[in-house]
């Protein structure tokens, strides 16, 4: 199996492929795993991208590109298959990839976008209730406070996080939408995505993506 899963934050896409890692023994490729393995083991690679983070800065594509390609060109990756997870984000990496992958002779199988409605995300984001003083996170829903508003560990008053606000929520799958678009487009046009209908529990999610690729 050869997966691209693209979904903004909150859509369940760490879940979904959590399960396909552990279930199909495939690999999950992600370039922040990929990063800190490089780091880790203080490649040439891994010392450059370092040095771009210790300052703030994004990685640049080259270096990025060049890590992905060095992780998908080993022995068990080729074997077994893997998921890319927040991987390509630009057409310029959808197309560095294709090239690598050619080169490989293991073209990708699908691409699965992973989508919901925004009004469920958001209605699902704004149970979710932080301590205002020592952080501790509830949920109005399925991890409710003993007493309403309030915190079991240090009694102060619980609110919705900054970022889980309606507001916030949109403007966060907005940007996601139109950042990701392109490369979208570019899978659609070698007929290779995936919509999913994310919405559902994670078990029904995982058939219907096992469908969507057969
Ligand atoms: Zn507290």
């Amino acid at each position: 199996m050869r997966l691209i899963f693209i979904g903004p934050p909150g859509v369940g896409k760490g879940t979904q492929s959590a399960l396909f890692a552990s279930r199909m023994g495939i690999f999950t490729l992600s370039s922040g795993e990929i990063f800190r393995k490089e780091i880790e083991a203080q490649t040439d690679l891994g010392r450059l991208a370092q040095s771009y983070i210790r300052h703030g800065d994004l990685v640049p594509n080259g270096v990025t590109i060049e890590m992905m390609a060095k992780r998908l060109r080993e022995p068990e990756v080729r074997k077994k298959g893997f998921i890319l997870d927040g991987f390509p984000r630009t057409i310029r990496q959808a197309e560095a990839l294709e090239e690598i992958l050619t080169e490989l002779d293991m073209p990708l199988e699908s691409v699965v976008s992973l989508e919901v409605d925004v009004q469920l995300i958001v209605d699902r984001l704004k149970d979710r209730l932080g301590c205002t003083k020592c952080g501790e996170n509830y949920n109005s829903k399925s991890k409710p406070p003993t007493r309403d508003g309030f915190c079991d560990k240090c009694n102060s008053p619980l609110m919705v996080r900054s970022d889980d606000q309606p507001d916030a929520i949109r403007n966060r799958l907005e940007s996601f939408r139109a950042e990701t678009a392109p490369v979208v487009d570019f899978y659609e046009n070698l007929g290779l995505l995936r919509r999913v209908d994310s919405s559902r529990d994670p078990e029904q999610v995982y058939q219907e993506i096992l469908k969507s690729i057969q």
